[in-house]
Order: structure tokens, then sequence, then C-alpha cells
């Protein structure tokens, strides 16, 4: 309603990327499905440089020929409505007529299990799939449900009420059935051209999609003056409390007993500290009397940085004995991902993890290898030892499992989550502030270290050496601020921290 107020805001590089990734997989989706169509159907590409009303002209010719697959396809802007639809494919239905929309996505679609209905990419026969579970995703309904809708109105749409999704991997389309959805999206697209059209009155309410938000700065104040509870129990859980009469923060602060009947799960009393902690300006409250963090003779950090899913090209190590800290030491591959030099990079990592901890256990001292967060760094190594199986210094996968589930690999965010409420965030750019540690790199962020890597490996032209060193900048401090955390834990946590009962 307001698009002035964003007019000038520059786009988020994370956005970019993520954009430009999708843009060139469908393009490699495109090759690959007119590759396998043989000559048995026929194919039109709809050319994606004429205008967009050039564009649907020429689909809704596409369909009224009876073209088998059509490429690009764009359906006429729907002024009354207020809707707009592009599908990537729309494939003609043989058996009872009209097209059924197929997108092409850039996440995952289906897990490993069973019972999701998936279709070859070649020739559409929805069966059920022994080897696909389906992964939820109701926007991807949605986009499908809203070209049915425009299909329909063009009298395209297939009868058989089905919609399409190629996901990230493209192995198979995962079929839909729109009809389970249909009611849902209706009622949901209704609601927002109402919003749209200014006919429902709307007041700013923190969810996620705030973090990507232009807007966040005026809401974020608009919140604050309000002591609005969305600021410490976001989405879902501020509607609850509402429901409940709690509509600020200072309410929630002062609740006592139960959480209210409708709030989902556990966490209602840490959002109550939560908001005492908001009212008085604490970063952090201690859940536990003692705070402790396993600690060792020899102690790694560890911190892997990887690039989309193409592989994990930095793990980057700071080996502290005895008080002594080595020089930063990074194990890296500046070969574009995915690059099998990768795997000479991850077997020297490795190689050289593993020797320090089989000496130091042989000197009768205690190891210790730590990490923030495990769950990426637990998947790259798991799925480079899958990857690389059979090559030099490469481990199996059950070493890879055996280290990772053993005394020796320790998880520091755990250890904050089990003995901090953490009002701001358990990230670690939110907590190691809190033990004191800065980032050298006042742009430092996950999403700003894929343009970096982009820049760094020359995905665009000449390789930037300059990101590259900046890169490694990044990557040491963030194995720095992992050893100042567990360092703090150790010494100053409990003296610096209240808990809650004093709040
Ligand atoms: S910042 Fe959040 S509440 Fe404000 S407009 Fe954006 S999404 Fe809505």
């Amino acid at each position: 309603m307001y698009p002035q107020a964003v007019a000038n805001v520059p786009e988020d590089v994370g956005v970019q990327q993520r954009r430009e990734a999708a843009r060139a997989f469908r393009e490699s989706m495109r090759e690959r499905l007119m590759d396998g169509a043989g000559s048995a159907l026929s194919w039109i590409i709809i050319d994606p440089t004429t205008r967009a009303s050039q564009r649907a002209t020429a689909t809704l010719q596409a369909c009224a020929d009876g073209v088998d697959r059509i490429w690009g396809a764009v359906l006429p802007d729907e002024h009354d409505t207020g809707r707009r639809g592009r599908s990537e494919l729309l494939i003609r239905d043989r058996e009872r007529g009209g097209y059924i929309p197929v997108i092409v996505v850039n996440h995952k679609v289906t897990d490993p299990g069973s019972g999701a209905v998936t279709s070859g990419l070649d020739t559409w026969a929805p069966a059920v799939d022994e080897t696909r579970k389906v992964r939820a995703q109701l926007r991807d309904q949605f986009r499908l449900a809203q070209i049915h809708r425009m299909l329909e109105r063009h009298g395209h749409a297939s009868p058989s009420n089905q919609g399409g999704a190629i996901g990230y991997g493209g192995e198979c389309i995962l079929v839909h059935d729109l009809g389970a959805v249909m009611e849902q999206y209706d009622a949901r697209f209704a609601d927002r051209v109402a919003v749209a059209r200014g006919e429902v009155a709307t007041v700013p309410s923190q969810v996620g999609e705030c973090r990507s938000c232009p807007w966040w700065p005026d809401c974020k104040a608009a919140l604050t003056e309000a002591r609005d509870v969305s600021l410490v129990a976001t989405g879902s859980r501020a509607e609850v409390l509402r429901g409940a009469g709690v509509h600020t923060i200072d309410a929630l602060a002062g609740w006592e007993g139960p959480a209210p009947e409708d709030w989902q799960g556990n966490g209602f009393a840490d959002t109550v500290i939560v908001a005492r902690a908001w009212l008085t300006g604490v970063p952090l409250v201690r859940r536990t009397e003692e705070v402790t963090v396993t600690r060792a003779d020899v102690e790694v950090d560890v911190d892997m940085e990887s690039y989309q899913e193409h592989g994990a090209y930095l793990w980057g190590t700071l080996l502290t004995e005895s008080g002594v800290t080595q020089p930063y030491r990074p194990f890296v591959t500046w070969d574009p991902l995915p690059t099998v030099d990768e795997a000479r990079s991850f077997a020297e990592f490795w190689g050289w993890l593993t020797a320090t901890l089989e000496s130091t256990l042989a000197q009768g001292k205690t190891f210790a290898a730590y990490c923030y967060s495990r769950a990426a760094e637990d998947k790259w190594l798991l799925d480079s030892a899958t990857r690389f199986a059979g090559l030099p210094g490469i481990p199996t996968v059950s070493q890879v499992r055996t280290f990772i589930d053993g005394p020796h690999w320790v998880d520091v965010y755990q250890a904050v989550s089990d003995q901090f409420i953490c009002p701001n965030g358990k990230g670690l750019k939110k907590i190691a502030p809190v033990a004191g540690f800065a980032w050298r790199d006042a742009e430092a962020s996950g999403e700003a270290s894929m343009s970096w890597y982009r820049e760094a490996v020359g995905y665009d032209g000449e390789p930037d050496l300059s990101q590259r060193e900046r890169l490694f900048v990044y990557n040491e401090d963030d194995v720095r601020a992992t050893k100042v955390l567990r360092e703090w834990m150790t010494d100053r946590a409990e003296a610096e921290i209240p808990h809650m009962s004093e709040l």
C-alpha cells in the first residue's frame, strides 16, 4: 500500500542469490525436460523476452492448439480478482483434456520415506512413490491452486485438479491434489485481497517474515511504542496471548499460573521470563544455578562454510592447548563448488582433526572439538564422507558417525540452550557479544558470506582474492567467538547473568 516507502530499498543480497540460483535451476530443468521428451510430444517455449501480455496471449493460443508441453506459461492478469499467475510448465492432460500446472522450485519438495504421489519427468503418470514422502510446502500448493483457478477461467484447467512441483534435485514431479487445498486457498486469497484493498484494517504484529521486511524499522517502532506482546512472542503465539487478553509485554510479564489453553507446546514459562527480561533490558537469563560446558586439555573450535547444496568449501579450526592458542588453521578449496577438490580439503581437515584427537588421547590428555549448532557441521561431515567415499583420506560414514555421536564433539549451542533463556535469539551473533566478542567485519552474516563466496571463486567473472581473505576473517571470527563464548560460560557467566528467579 505504500510502495514509495520501499522504492529505494536495496534488494537483500541473499534474495538476489536465491533468485539467481532459482533461475539457473529452472533453465537446467527446461533443458533436461526437453532433452527427455522425445518426438512424440509437441513443445512450445513462450518467448521470455516479450511483454507479459504477449506471453499470456501466446500461452492461451498454445492451450487452444493443444500443445503437449508449454514452457514459461503466463496467464493473463485478472484485474477484477487481482490474480497473476505463471507456471514454468503446463502439461496437457491427454486423458481428460485441459492443462496441469507444474512449477519448478529451488527447495526440497520430498524427503526419503514413502507415500508421496510422484510422476516421472518425461511422461505424466502419477503413482504412489515408495521412496519419497511429501515435504509440506503450502506455498507451492497455493501457487498451483492460483494457476489452476486462472486456467479454469479460460476453460483450460484439467478436471483432475492436479498440479506438480519439481523441487531441488529435479528427479521427479511431486503431484499435488489441489482439490484438497482449494477451499483454503480461496479463503486465504479473499482475505489477502481485502487487506490489499484496504477493506480490512491491519496493524503490525511481529512474524517470522519481519526479519527480511523493509517495513520492519517502522513496525518495530510502533510495536515498541505499544509494548506489543508480539515483540517477545511472535506469530501465532501472539494471537493466542491476545485471545487470552494479553496484549502488552507488561501484561505477559505479570502472568501467573499455567499457560493459556490454546498455547501450543512448551515454552510458555520461558516466554514470560523473556517478557520480564525485555522490561529490564537483560540480554540473557540463566536457567541453572551453575553454568557448565565441557572443557579439555586440548580444545579445537570448528566452523564450516558451505555454499547452497553444492558443498562445504571451508573448515576453519582453532586449536588451544593448556591455555595457549595456535594460529587459526583453515582447510579450504577455492575451486568453484561443486568440485572434487573439496574431497582433498575435507580429507586434510579430517586427517588433522583425528590425528590431533588420537595423539592427545595417547598422551593421556583430554580432547574436545566444539562447534556452534551442530546440524550443519554434522550434515556436511556425513555428506562429504558419502559423496567422496573411497577417495584418499576420506573417512567412512560410520567413522564420522562414531565421532559426532561420541564424547569429543561438543555443541556449544546446545549448552547455551540448556542453560540460558535467550530473549534476542540463540544465534552465535546474538550470544557471543554478551560474552564480549565483536566481529571484525560489520557486514558479517551467513547471507553476506554467500555473495562473498561467489566473488571469491569467480562464479560471475575473475576470482576476487580479497573476498577470500574476507571469508577467512569471517570464519576465523566465528571460531574465535565460539571459543570466547565457552570460556566465558566457564569463567564469568554465573556472575554476570541473572538467574530467572531474580526477574
Ligand atoms: S515488518 Fe512485519 S508486521 Fe511490518 S509489514 Fe513487514 S511483515 Fe508485516
